[in-house]
């Protein structure tokens, strides 16, 4: 029930995305800068790291409409795409665009709020809109199962500061935990989580804290041997 529930709102969110596409935009950000203007995505994104200091990254599992896109693109390559350097690349990318966005409200400021800043749906908005979803679509079937979350989300990583704070300070945050004793390694939950992580061996070496984790569930719903639970816990 949980799953489909889940899952249903990430249907309802990926219909949203052509309305929402803005407020989640690497690129309207940018733009927004270049004025002196604070937009939606940048209230959006400080909001995900706030968020995420309890939340961990339960948006990316529950709400992100683009991971929801990947979702359904797994089903034609499932190929798990989860490695060290794969996982590194978001970051490299983020920590250019990120400096570069810093660096443009310094220079622009003071800066202005305009929550729906460029939210206006005529046709250059409908062009990025297709070259953005080109990009998902192209780069997940490309890799493997969220491989744009894995390699490329501009989000990831403002989720993935929260939940490093909250370590740092000893935050409990939402997060799983393992009893290995129950584990028969039948490898169904490695085999159903969506970010392709190898749950199974997690659970056996008793450490399940993965910042790839996206907080769906899938792997507590699906352990026949309820070997996996999840709460707010400290780490
Ligand atoms: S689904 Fe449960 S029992 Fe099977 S490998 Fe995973 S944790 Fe172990
Ligand atoms: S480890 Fe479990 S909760 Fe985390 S992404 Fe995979 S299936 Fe979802």
């Amino acid at each position: 029930m949980r799953q489909r529930v889940r899952k249903g709102i990430l249907v309802f969110s990926a219909l949203m995305f052509p309305m929402t596409f803005f407020l989640l935009s690497p690129f309207v950000i940018v733009l927004s800068a270049t004025q002196g203007v604070l937009n939606g995505s940048a209230m959006i994104f400080g909001f995900l790291l706030i968020f995420s200091v309890i939340g961990s990254r339960l948006f990316c599992g529950w709400l992100c409409p683009g991971g929801a896109v990947q979702d359904y693109i797994s089903g034609a390559n499932n190929r798990h795409w989860n490695s060290r350097w794969k996982n590194l690349t978001k970051y490299m990318v983020w920590l250019v665009w990120f400096s570069f966005i810093v660096f443009l409200w310094i220079h622009n400021r003071p800066l202005k709020a305009d929550f729906l800043y460029f939210i206006d749906i005529n046709t250059l908005y409908l062009i990025i809109y297709v070259i953005v979803m080109s990009i998902i679509y192209l780069f997940t079937l490309m890799t493997g199962k969220r491989g744009m979350c894995h390699s490329l989300c501009w989000m990831a990583p403002f989720m993935v500061i929260g939940e490093t704070i909250a370590d740092a300070l000893h935050i409990p945050r939402f997060r799983l935990k393992a009893k290995p004793d129950h584990c028969v390694s039948c490898g169904k939950c490695s085999k159903i989580c969506p970010m392709g992580l190898d749950i199974a061996e997690m659970v056996k070496s008793g450490r399940v804290d993965s910042k790839e984790c996206i907080n769906c569930l899938e792997c507590v719903d699906g352990c026949p041997k309820k070997a996996i639970k999840f709460g707010i816990y400290k780490r």
